[in-house]
């Protein structure tokens, strides 16, 4: 058979361009991460083409063998990880994730009561073009002014008032770790379902440098290639299986359902078909690295980074939202500096740097626009950055904001991005 290179040069081209752009850019999307070696190898394996629908052992397929014994591993390593009793490891993303909770606990019509998307919540949490904030009824909480935090008090309040039939937790641009507890007795007293998303911080959760949300809420989903670093994809989670005292029936019996059927009705064939099996194989690959002690290291170093970085902004005089972080990002309010979420990334982009402008809690710009722009420290930190490199690199952000419209401060950075780029390798190749 031919290589990708003599059989589509085209496609082939613009994988090496892609190569050479992570290769010397600095990577500060707080979502992204740098999957292994190893990794990408499982992902691009024969398992692309394998049909599994079904679990292990109860396959709609023959020539299911293999493919059992891989999502068989990725369970145990998942369960390992986080403690869980159960887990579904087939979601294709974050977001498909999410849609098998909605349907495998609410009607049409009813209501969530999710995190703000404006104060850093997720699309999918509720969002009016989201299929969640078009089938459900969205209701929402959010961050204080003052403090940037979550008033737990204020959340009760609000779950009182509206109702509703579940409660999420979870987002893509809060620096501070959560109240389990207080969220879960909010639940109770409401009689909701609490169900916690941790695309964002499954990394830092699964080396217990944050706080464990399996014991408290019913139901966990989270992608596995931001801080987790795994492949590109999704997984829900269970930490106390069994009957649940909500009474999620089954459509047809009415039977009381445990979590687990709920969920994995709910994934397959509630929302989606035919497992990714080449992913579920490198999400298997990524947990087994997860369970390593060096991945303790790089999360902690991935906080401490974040630290450094944001102490560094705040010695410049910006004003970073809730006055620091305790994980891996930062959102910093750019309106004392003069300038735009939309104008900074342009211009960041320019030097090589690679952001996204975000909104701020109570942000006076439009989400095209913003007031703001997200930080994070997980990719850099699987390069090998360490302290002095986060402090670094804020001073090479703070140049270009200083200046955003002057080329030559933009080339200088860039040529100072490079210089650190050649210092901590990456790939040597575009494809596994
Ligand atoms: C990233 C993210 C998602 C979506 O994940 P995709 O894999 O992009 O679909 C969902 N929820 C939260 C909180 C996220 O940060």
């Amino acid at each position: 058979m031919k290589s990708l290179k003599q059989q589509d040069p085209a496609i082939f081209e613009q994988l090496e361009k892609e190569t050479n752009r992570q290769n010397f850019n600095l990577e500060l999307i707080a979502s992204e991460n740098f999957a292994s070696k190893a990794v990408m190898q499982a992902a691009g394996s024969v398992l692309t083409n394998k049909y599994a629908e079904g679990y292990p052992g109860k396959r709609y397929y023959g020539g299911c063998e293999y493919a059992d014994v891989v999502e068989d591993i990725a369970r145990d390593r998942a369960k390992k990880l986080f403690n869980a009793d159960w887990v579904n490891v087939q979601p294709h993303s974050g977001a498909t994730a999410n849609a098998a909770v909605y349907l495998a606990f609410m009607k049409p019509g009813d209501t969530l009561l999710g995190f703000d998307l404006s104060h850093g919540g997720h699309l999918t949490h509720g969002s009016h073009v989201n299929f969640s904030g078009i089938y459900f009824k969205p209701e929402f909480y959010g961050v204080e002014k003052e403090t940037g935090r979550l008033d737990y008090n204020k959340i009760r309040e609000k779950a009182k008032a509206v109702n509703p039939k579940m409660i999420s937790i979870g987002a893509s641009a809060y620096s501070r770790d959560y109240d389990y507890e207080a969220f879960r007795s909010i639940a109770d007293e409401v009689g909701a379902f609490l169900w916690m998303d941790m695309a964002h911080t499954a990394g830092l959760i699964a080396v217990g440098n944050l706080k464990n949300p399996l014991p408290h809420a019913h139901v966990v989903t989270t992608t596995t290639h931001k801080t987790l670093r795994g492949p590109r994809g999704g997984m829900i989670l269970v930490g106390k299986d069994g009957e649940n005292e909500l009474g999620v029936v089954a459509p047809k019996s009415g039977r009381v359902k445990n979590w687990s059927e709920v969920l994995d009705s709910a994934v397959f064939p509630g929302t989606q078909g035919g497992p990714l099996m080449h992913i579920i194989a490198a999400k298997a690959v990524s947990y087994g690295e997860a369970l390593q002690e060096d991945f303790k290291e790089y999360q902690t170093q991935v906080q401490k980074n974040a630290k450094a970085m944001s102490a560094q902004f705040v010695e410049m005089g910006y004003e970073i939202v809730s006055g620091g972080t305790d994980n891996h990002l930062i959102l910093i309010d750019l309106r004392n500096k003069g300038v735009t979420g939309k104008i900074a990334e342009e211009a960041l982009g320019k030097a090589a740097i690679t952001v996204n402008k975000n909104m701020v809690p109570f942000d006076t710009e439009s989400p095209f626009v913003t007031s703001g722009i997200r930080i994070g420290s997980p990719a850099m930190t699987t390069r090998g950055f360490g302290e002095a490199e986060f402090k670094q690199v804020a001073k090479l952000v703070d140049k270009v904001i200083q200046s955003p419209n002057d080329e030559s401060v933009h080339n200088s950075v860039a040529k100072e991005v490079e210089a650190l780029c050649e210092n901590f390798p990456l790939y040597d190749f575009a494809t596994v």
